[in-house]
């Protein structure tokens, strides 16, 4: 029987941070992974060019039952500290937007930077392994693997959450959780595109692809300011990935189309300079022919009459279209699910888990970091952030 230090499951961000971490603190560390290949979420994030971090990083960025639980994690280790280690293996990254940092290049060489990582800090991977059963012990842990038996003084579960199963994701965190009585708060998928319901996809589907710059506001309304993609199934793009977090199934969403202008104001100003103008024409200048169209379409099947000369139009008519560009309040059927998630929201009960070493406090020497935690970072680089930090200080413990 082979005898670790640590044993961490799963070779994702978190997995392969932590592990690295604790090699170069002198530790054996044997890494397992179910899947053939490590870091598949890495090469697949940002579009293959991955988000790895966002230099706006706070913990106004989670969403958790615990608000405070990352506070700590997140301060110890920096958006600075990774982005060093970044420059130090000279990957070229840019800053997309709103703080995003993405690689120039491509997502393999985050991970390759890990890998090398990872052999430099002595650390030991094996692939294509599924861990049966993990055991307490005096002095540590039992872990049976579909190869072997091995015992470890502290076993770190990296393993995720539920988004794209056939990523390698599985629930194998809160199975462990449940096993050892800690519990796991409620799980959905998040990050995630809107489905819309077939009455309004008849109207919007022939969109696919058009986006447009919006607000959308949630409502408990939290509210997020990007692009919106309109797809074959709903709606996409960044805003709604983010909006998806916040909403709850029979919620509706509003979606401001003018949020850098006032839309009444604007619309007040046509009247008196175009007003022979009709609404859709003049909507065209501020978004694409084919959205204003589909748009028009739409709320007159929903009863609002937009057709005529804006001329002719009195205030209150103004008012009540303007009200329908800045708060269009759509419902979404539902979501795309964990098929096409970025992240599960929910995981492991935070209270049972100390914020300083991510131990669990009833099971000395089980860890649990990463996304299979009830931390959950909005769209833009956060999440990595937390697998790094979460990797990084819970390696400082085992
Ligand atoms: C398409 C996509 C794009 C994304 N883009 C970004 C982005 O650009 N920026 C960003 O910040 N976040 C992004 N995310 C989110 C980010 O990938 C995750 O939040 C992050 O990878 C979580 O790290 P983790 O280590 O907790 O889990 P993961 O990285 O998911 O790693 C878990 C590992 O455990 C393995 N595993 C699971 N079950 C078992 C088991 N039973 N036994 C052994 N191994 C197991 C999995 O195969 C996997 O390798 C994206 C997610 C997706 C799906």
């Amino acid at each position: 029987m082979t005898n670790y230090d640590v044993i961490i499951i799963g070779a994702g961000a978190s997995g392969l941070y932590c592990a690295i971490n604790a090699g170069y603190r002198g530790k054996s560390v044997l890494v397992i992974e179910h899947s053939k290949r490590v870091g598949r979420k890495i090469l697949m994030s940002g579009g293959g060019r991955c988000n790895f971090t966002n230099i706006h990083n706070g913990p106004k960025n989670f969403i958790s039952n615990n608000e405070h639980f990352c506070k700590s994690a997140l301060s110890r280790f920096s958006v600075q500290t990774f982005v060093e280690q970044v420059e130090r293996h000279d990957i070229d990254y840019h800053e997309k937007t709103l703080g995003q940092l993405f690689c120039d290049d491509s997502a393999r060489k985050i991970l390759g930077m890990l890998m090398t990582e990872i052999e430099w800090a002595g650390v030991e991977v094996q692939t294509s392994t599924s861990v049966e059963r993990i055991e307490k012990t005096e002095q540590g842990f039992t872990v049976q693997t579909s190869n072997c038996q091995l015992t470890a003084t502290s076993v770190v579960i990296a393993s995720g959450g539920l988004s794209i199963p056939n990523g390698g994701a599985s629930p194998f965190a809160y199975q462990i959780a449940e096993q050892f009585g800690l519990t796991v708060t409620p799980l959905r998928a998040a990050l995630v595109p809107f489905t819309l319901p077939p009455e309004s996809l008849k109207f919007l589907k022939p969109l696919s692809g058009v986006s447009h710059f919006v607000t959308v506001t949630t409502a408990d309304g939290t509210a997020f300011t990007e692009a919106m993609l309109f797809t074959h199934r709903g709606l996409s793009g960044p805003v709604m990935l983010q909006a998806s977090t916040y909403w709850n199934s029979g919620e509706k969403i509003s979606i401001n189309l003018f949020p850098n202008d006032d839309c009444l104001q604007w619309l007040k100003q046509q009247r008196e300079q175009k007003a022979k103008s009709e609404l859709q024409t003049l909507l065209s200048q501020h978004m694409t022919k084919r959205l204003a169209q589909t748009l028009i379409e739409y709320w007159q099947a929903h009863g609002d009459n937009l057709h005529g000369p804006i001329g002719q139009m009195n205030n209150e008519k103004l008012e009540s279209i303007a009200e329908l560009l800045t708060n269009w309040k759509i419902q979404p059927g539902g979501t795309e699910g964990y098929r096409t998630a970025e992240v599960t929201l929910g995981g492991i009960d935070t209270s049972q888990v100390s914020s300083k070493t991510f131990e669990a406090l009833t099971v000395p020497g089980l860890f649990f970091i990463g996304e299979s935690l009830d931390v959950t970072g909005h769209l833009g680089g956060h999440n990595f952030q937390w697998a790094w930090a979460s990797g990084f200080c819970a390696a400082g413990y085992v």
